[in-house]
């Protein structure tokens, strides 16, 4: 078969009719050199990787063994601890339940942070509802950083499972996770962490904090939506709590080439783009702060994803500045599930900021693709869309 060649447009600059795209914690583009290598899994080595009778079904996995390698290079684990997913939510899902589905017949003890992703607070709330588990809540201080006094207590007074997040997908937060870990152990629970936001920002080192359960998704670092992958040196589909299958499903080829691929290139690549992206991140910052003075920066910003600015303009509805900067500039109100819905975030909640700053929120985050110029752009359109939406509810204030 001929070699496969893909529509490639001249660049991936992410500016096009939909404006600049500044929502990275949401989903990211597909590196091309990602989308070429799925491609190629779809068209050419489309063997069904079950199939072992033939070299076509070998092929598919040989694709598998060769994404596990680098998945498993990303975060210095064996290949064999790496369980390929349809993205983190099935990830946690099957973490939490295997958990419960080990555990001694006693309701699972899960503690876990205030700001965890719904993926990890619905888990853990449908088990307890289920009478599979008791949650044991960990509380966060205002700049969203755990509060370890809250953990200590929490660990002194006993958790089987602690489920903190590597980084947060909202406001940013890096938690210190060889910290938390040396904690967990020797309060004797085991952690699970969910590193979707954190993977390539973060360095994660499974051999030094060898976690129970570590969660990635793959449509975070530039690779396609819908893969994932479980990281666990002893997870064993069998002993998952429920009637999850035991058969062995058509595995994601594709998908997990291209997960595969996007950890290739982020081990290779993710300290330059780190570097890049906080620059042009910090410059971002200033160049608003100076336009906007009464601008607030939200969350720890000693501590946070490289690619994370997370602000708030009190007093200036978030829902309506979105709204204004639609088809300009692709910012959010909030956490992917939760923008658009006006449903109020459990992490600034959680963080205990005043009604206003939670109301003015707004979450940018850069990427692998964005330019200067972007960043230039976008800070000129941000503080316009802030100072129209200002003067619409001053001159309705005034009617
Ligand atoms: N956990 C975190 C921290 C996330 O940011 C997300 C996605 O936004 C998820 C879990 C769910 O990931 P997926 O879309 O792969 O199911």
């Amino acid at each position: 078969m001929n070699s496969v060649s893909i529509f490639r447009p001249a660049s991936q600059s992410l500016r096009n009719t939909s404006g600049i795209y500044l929502d990275h914690h949401s989903t990211t583009p597909v590196d091309q050199r990602v989308a070429e290598v799925v491609m190629r899994a779809m068209v050419e080595d489309f063997g069904n990787a079950n199939s072992i009778d033939h070299t076509y079904g070998e092929a598919g996995r040989h694709l598998i063994e060769r994404a596990s390698f680098h998945v498993a290079q990303l975060v210095n684990c064996d290949d064999a601890d790496v369980h390929f997913t349809s993205g983190s939510t099935e990830a946690i899902r099957l973490a939490i339940a295997h958990a419960v589905g080990v555990a001694d017949g006693r309701p699972l003890r899960i503690g876990l942070s205030r700001v965890e992703h719904p993926a990890v607070l619905d888990t853990a709330a449908r088990a307890e509802r289920l009478g599979l588990a008791r949650l044991i809540w960990i509380d966060v201080g205002t700049d969203a950083q755990l509060d370890m006094a809250s953990l200590q207590e929490a660990l002194k007074d006993g958790i089987d499972l602690l489920c903190i997040m590597a980084a947060n997908n909202e406001v940013g937060t890096i938690y210190p996770l060889s910290e938390i870990f040396g904690l967990a152990e020797a309060g004797g629970a085991l952690m699970l962490v969910d590193a979707t936001q954190a993977a390539g920002r973060v360095p994660i080192d499974l051999a030094e904090t060898p976690v129970e359960y570590l969660i990635l998704s793959s449509h975070k670092i530039y690779g396609p939506k819908g893969v994932g992958a479980l990281i666990s040196s002893t997870y064993d589909a069998s002993q998952v709590h429920g009637l999850a299958a035991t058969h062995d499903a058509t595995p994601n080829v594709p998908g997990i080439a291209g997960m595969g691929e996007a950890c290739r290139l982020m081990a290779e690549e993710g300290l330059t783009d780190n570097r890049r992206t906080a620059e042009m991140r910090d410059t971002l910052q200033s160049m608003l702060i100076a336009k906007l003075p009464e601008l607030v920066v939200n969350a720890s910003q000693a501590n946070r994803l490289p690619h994370s600015l997370h602000i708030s303009i009190p007093g200036v509805p978030n829902d309506l500045v979105v709204q204004r900067l639609r088809g300009r500039v692709a910012v959010s109100t909030g956490a992917a599930c939760m923008s658009g819905a006006q449903s109020a975030s459990h992490v600034l909640q959680a963080m205990g900021l005043s009604q206003e700053i939670q109301n003015g929120a707004l979450r940018i985050g850069l990427g692998r693709f964005t330019t200067q110029d972007d960043i230039t752009l976008a800070a000129a359109e941000i503080e316009a869309a802030i100072i129209d939406v200002k003067s619409a509810l001053k001159g309705s204030s005034d009617d």
